[in-house]
């Protein structure tokens, strides 16, 4: 069979954006993208499908149309790894060789993890921005409830986007404020970990709104079952003791973040390290023990906050280290870690969290036009306006705006030069 250059597993964020900044460096090259679906989402705009901003069409795009010109696609889902032999297997038992391999297969929602939900979703004023069909059904449940009780979940981490389960939260106490309904509306933000956010720099600006709305956050709460007709949850409390206890809570509507983990292909395969992700280098990105592989996005181990922001920024640098790879060099670009989160803490106004490895803050902007621990009406421009274009425009076509990667000094002073220029794009 014959050897491909480049073989990506999955064309999600991470994939094609990868694929695109390979063909910008290197035309030509002989890539194979191996995905499933016909339809690329862009997951980020569903926070504001649920809040009544996008339409759910305003999301999705043909995978046929974003593919870049010249990658070859597959359309068939990955059963196995088989790193020794250089190889993948497709589920219908077929293998594809490769020089190189990206998996970027995004990450598991676990909704059966949850007994009762999966037969409730979309019915019984249960919903979840965490599924293209399901945010237009958020903002019904927002418009129509008028008094009651409303829960909004949060799993234990890691999870994408973390910042998610929150934003579907202040976007209806938004709406039912405006509305005058919020006095008669008992809001729950129940939280499975400790904290309101990973980051804490960004929990005060976060706090404001908290008690603005007087929304009760409840942690180490993790929700367990949901029994739709009755409209009741189930929660497991851990208690200051350690122990856990069952608490139920009724409901009128209920926004779930699902549990999520690494795929289950990924888990099951050599290519895993702890907790079934695809074990990474978190500077290079580069496999631990399969020099020629490389991952990237929700699917690997790097401890960055996985959302399409951190991928913009990874994408180039496995695109750079994959081409030393296959020219016989060392990787020599690193990642440090960015990742982002608008939190639309109104409608209008966003906390722009921004920050890389061990929160340290990594904004994009000066903080006189941004500053990111304060809501502003230009970070919310940014999402609403600009970010879905920089999205589809310039990340998935390789064009690299304020996403250079940075190249380790070890290679002649010229070379590295040419880097910096190509990736201006
Ligand atoms: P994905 O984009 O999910 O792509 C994975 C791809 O792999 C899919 O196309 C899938 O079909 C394919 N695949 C799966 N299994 C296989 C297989 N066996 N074989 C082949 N292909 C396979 N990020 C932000 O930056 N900002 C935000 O504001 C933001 N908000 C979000 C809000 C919500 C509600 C959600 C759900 C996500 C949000 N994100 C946000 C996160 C962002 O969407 C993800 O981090 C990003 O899409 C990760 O890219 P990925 O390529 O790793 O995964």
């Amino acid at each position: 069979t014959e050897t491909h250059d480049v073989v990506l597993v999955g064309g999600g964020s991470a994939g094609i954006a990868t694929a695109a900044s390979l063909l910008k460096r290197r035309p030509g090259l002989d890539i194979v993208v191996i995905e499933p679906r016909d339809q690329h989402y862009y997951q980020p705009g569903w926070t504001l499908v649920g809040g009544g901003v996008f339409e759910r069409s305003d999301t999705e795009r043909p995978m046929s149309e974003i593919m870049p010109k010249g990658v070859r696609w597959v359309r068939a889902a990955v059963a196995a790894f088989e790193p020794e032999a250089n190889q993948v297997v497709l589920e219908d038992g077929a293998r594809l060789k490769y020089r190189t391999l990206v998996a970027a297969p995004g990450i598991k929602l676990d909704w059966d993890r949850i007994e009762g939900l999966r037969e409730t979703l979309g019915r019984n004023g249960v919903t979840s921005n965490y599924r293209f069909e399901m945010a237009p059904y958020t903002w019904e449940l927002i418009q129509t409830l008028r008094d009651g009780t409303a829960l909004f979940t949060q799993p234990p981490m890691p999870i994408k986007c973390a910042g998610a389960p929150q934003k579907a939260m202040y976007l209806a106490c938004d709406y039912w404020r405006r509305h005058g309904r919020l006095d008669d509306i008992d809001v729950h933000f129940l939280n499975a970990g400790p904290v309101l956010f990973g980051v804490e720099d960004y929990v005060p600006a976060l706090m404001t709104y908290v008690e603005r709305y007087g929304i009760d956050l409840d942690f180490k709460e993790n929700l367990v079952a949901v029994d739709g007709a009755a409209k009741v949850a189930t929660f497991e409390v851990t208690t200051a003791d350690g122990t856990t206890k069952p608490v139920r809570r009724a409901f009128d509507m209920i926004h779930v973040c699902p549990p999520q983990s690494a795929p289950d292909f990924v888990r099951d395969s050599p290519l895993a390290g702890d907790g079934g992700w695809i074990d990474v280098s978190p500077e290079t990105l580069q496999h631990s023990r399969f020099g020629n592989i490389f991952g990237l996005g929700d699917a690997c181990s790097a401890p960055n906050a996985k959302t399409a922001a951190a991928v913009r920024k990874q994408a180039p640098v496995v695109a750079v280290n994959i081409l030393n790879v296959l020219d016989g060099k060392s990787p020599r670009a690193v990642y440090d870690g960015y990742g982002s989160c608008p939190l639309t803490v109104e409608r209008g106004k966003i906390v722009l969290a921004e920050f890389g490895y061990g929160g340290k803050l990594l904004p994009t902007f000066p903080s006189w036009l941004v500053n990111g621990r304060k809501p502003t009406r230009l970070a919310w421009l940014l999402k609403e306006k600009l970010l879905p274009d920089i999205y589809w425009d310039l990340m998935l076509k390789g064009r690299e705006w304020l996403a250079g990667p940075i190249l380790l000094p070890h290679e002649p002073a010229e070379h590295a030069a040419q880097e910096a220029c190509d990736t201006d794009g």
